[in-house]
C-alpha cells in the first residue's frame, strides 16, 4: 500500500465537548507530533459555518501546555490550516456525500483512513452512522466510528443502539469513548498491580478488608439539569466510570496486554458480580444551602429539571464480586454532585495486622491502624500508602504517615488530557481503552434491575444540603459492612 491519510471528522463539530475537548486534544496531539503526516480534521454540523469561522471558533479552545509554549502561535497556525469544515444534516446521505467528496480533495489519492468523532446527542447517532457509513466510509482503507456516552438508559436502549450501530459497523469499528480509561492513573492501575511484586500478591480477600470507589463534584448541574435529570448520577457515573475502575482493579492477570485478553478479564468480572440489592444502595439528591451569605441552589430549583424530580444527585452502593478473590470484600461506590470536594479516587483499605504487636497503647487509634492505598485519580494526581510508623525520639509512640507518590512533585511533566490518549488510541486502533460491546451489555446488565426498582417504586432520595458530604445514609451502608469511608478524615491530603 502507498502512503496513508487519516481524516478525523468531528461530527457535532459546533458543540460544546468538540470545542472543549476534542479539538484541543487533536492539537496537543498535532504539537506533540502524535498524529500522522497526513491528516486533516472536518467540522461537521448543521450550523452554518465557513472554514475560517471553524477555526476562528477553534482558535479560541487551544492552549498550549506551560512547557511547551515555544512556538506555540506558529503550531496553533499549522494545525488550523489543516481544519476544514462541512455543513450538514446528521440524516442526509447526500450532505455526507458532499463531506466525502471534499475528505476525497485532501486525501489526495493517498490510502483514506477515516476517523468519525460523533460528538452529538444519542438520538441521532444511528443516523449519522447510516449515512457516514453508506456515502462517506473509506473506500482503500479503515473507517472508524468514535462513540460518546450515554450508551442508551438501561440493557434494552443500549442493546438497541448496538443493533443499530452494528447494521453499518463491525464491532472492530466501535470505539466506545469512557473518558476515565484514558485517565492517567487508571491506566497506571495495571502496572501498579503486576509490574511491581509488593501489591498482587495481597491483591485479594486474604488481605483486603474493602475497596472504594469515590467521586464527587463540588457543583450541581447548575442550569444544566436537562440532560442530568433522564440518567441521575447512578447512569452517569457509577455504571461506567466507576465500574470501569472497579473491574480493572479486581480483574484476573490478563494473558497479555492485548486489548482482547485484558477485556475479556474484565467482562469475567462483571459477570462474576452478585445483583445489585436496593438494600444495598443509598440515594440522595441537593437541597439549597445557605453558607457565607450564599444561597446555594437546590438540584430542584435548577429551571430545566422537574420540580418533583427523584433522580439521584448522589448514589452510595456496597457491591460484591462472587469468585475465589474477592468473596466476601465489599466493593463501595460513592458518587455525588455539589458535594463538600471534588476528587475522583480509589481508596483500599487492608485488613488488621494478625496478632499485631502494637495494637494497644503507642498513641494509636485502633481503628484506623490498618494500611490504606490510595489512587488519586483527580485533581492533582497521587498515589500514596499509609503505614503505621513510629513517631522520632525516644520512647515509643507510632503514627500514620504516607509513602507519597505525588505527580507534580515527582514528573515535571503536564499529564495529557484523557481525550488526548483516546484519540490517538483510536487513530492508532488500540482498543484496550474502548468499552466492547459485550462489556457493555454486561455493566447495563448489573445496574439495570437497580435501577427499574428505583424507579418504579419511586424511591425518594434523601436530601443533603449543597456542598456537604452527602446523606448520612452513606455511612449507614458503609457501617452495614462493617467499613468506614476512607475519606472520614480527608484534611490528610
Ligand atoms: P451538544 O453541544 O448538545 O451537541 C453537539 C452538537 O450537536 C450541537 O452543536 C448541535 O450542532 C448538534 N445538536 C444538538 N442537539 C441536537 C438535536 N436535538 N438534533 C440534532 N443536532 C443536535 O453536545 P455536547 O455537549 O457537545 O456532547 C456531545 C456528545 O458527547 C453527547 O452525546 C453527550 O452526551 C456526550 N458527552 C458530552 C460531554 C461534555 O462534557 N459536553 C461529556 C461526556 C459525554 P448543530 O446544531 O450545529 O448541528
Amino acid at each position: 500500500k502507498g502512503e496513508s491519510t487519516v481524516s478525523i471528522i468531528v461530527v457535532g463539530a459546533s458543540g460544546d465537548l468538540a470545542k472543549k475537548k476534542i479539538f484541543p486534544a487533536l492539537f496537543a496531539l498535532f504539537y506533540e507530533d502524535c498524529l500522522p503526516k497526513h491528516f486533516t480534521v472536518f467540522g461537521y454540523a448543521r450550523s452554518k459555518m465557513t472554514d475560517p469561522e471553524l477555526r476562528n471558533m477553534v482558535s479560541k479552545t487551544l492552549t498550549c501546555r506551560i512547557d511547551k509554549r515555544e512556538n506555540c502561535g506558529e503550531k496553533m497556525d499549522q494545525f488550523l490550516k489543516r481544519c476544514f469544515y462541512n455543513s450538514g444534516q446528521y440524516d442526509s446521505e447526500e450532505n455526507f456525500a458532499e463531506l466525502a467528496k471534499k475528505l476525497k480533495e485532501h486525501e489526495g489519492g493517498r490510502v483514506s483512513n477515516r476517523l468519525f468523532y460523533l460528538s452529538i446527542p444519542p438520538n441521532i447517532f444511528i443516523d449519522a452512522v447510516r449515512c457516514a457509513s453508506s456515502s462517506a466510509s473509506s473506500a482503500n482503507g479503515w473507517t472508524r466510528v468514535i462513540v460518546e456516552k450515554p450508551f442508551g438508559r438501561d440493557s434494552e436502549s443500549s442493546a438497541a443502539l448496538t443493533r443499530g450501530l452494528k447494521q453499518y459497523l463491525v464491532e472492530d469499528q466501535i470505539f466506545r469513548i469512557d473518558h476515565y480509561l484514558g485517565k492517567e492513573l487508571v491506566e497506571n492501575l495495571s502496572v501498579l498491580r503486576f509490574a511491581n511484586l509488593i501489591f498482587e500478591p495481597l491483591w485479594s480477600r486474604q488481605y483486603i478488608r474493602n475497596v472504594q470507589f469515590i467521586f464527587s463534584e463540588d457543583f450541581g448541574t447548575e442550569g444544566r439539569g436537562g440532560y442530568f435529570d433522564h440518567y441521575g448520577i447512578i447512569r452517569d457515573i457509577m455504571q461506567n466510570h466507576l465500574l470501569q475502575m472497579l473491574t480493572l482493579f479486581a480483574m484476573e492477570t490478563p494473558v497479555s496486554l492485548d486489548a482482547e485478553d485484558i477485556r475479556n478479564e474484565k467482562v469475567k468480572v462483571l459477570r462474576s458480580m452478585k445483583p445489585l440489592q436496593l438494600g444495598n444502595v443509598v440515594v440522595g439528591q441537593y437541597k439549597s444551602h445557605n453558607k457565607g451569605g450564599v444561597t446555594y441552589s437546590a438540584y430542584t430549583d435548577d429551571k430545566t429539571v422537574p420540580k418533583n424530580s427523584l433522580t439521584p444527585t448522589f448514589a452510595a452502593a456496597a457491591l460484591f464480586i462472587d469468585n475465589a478473590r474477592w468473596d466476601g470484600v465489599p466493593f463501595l461506590m460513592k458518587a455525588g454532585k455539589a458535594l463538600h470536594t471534588k476528587r475522583a479516587e480509589i481508596r483500599v483499605q487492608f485488613r488488621d495486622v494478625p496478632g499485631n504487636l502494637y495494637k494497644r497503647g503507642f498513641g494509636m487509634d485502633l481503628d484506623r491502624s490498618t494500611n490504606e492505598l490510595v489512587i488519586r485519580v483527580q485533581p492533582d494526581e497521587a498515589i500514596y500508602l499509609k503505614i503505621n510508623n513510629k513517631v522520632p525520639g525516644l520512647g515509643m509512640r507510632l503514627d500514620r504517615s504516607n509513602l507519597n507518590l505525588h505527580y507534580a512533585a515527582r514528573y515535571s511533566k503536564e499529564i495529557p488530557d484523557a481525550y488526548e490518549r483516546l484519540l490517538l488510541d483510536a487513530i492508532e486502533g488500540e482498543r484496550r481503552l474502548f468499552i466492547r460491546s459485550d462489556e457493555l451489555d454486561a455493566a447495563w446488565e448489573l445496574f439495570t434491575p437497580l435501577l427499574k426498582e428505583l424507579e418504579e417504586k419511586k424511591i425518594i432520595p434523601e436530601y443533603y444540603p449543597y456542598g456537604s458530604r452527602g446523606p448520612v445514609g452513606a455511612h449507614y451502608l458503609a457501617a452495614k459492612h462493617n467499613v468506614q469511608w476512607g475519606d472520614i478524615n480527608s484534611a490528610e491530603q
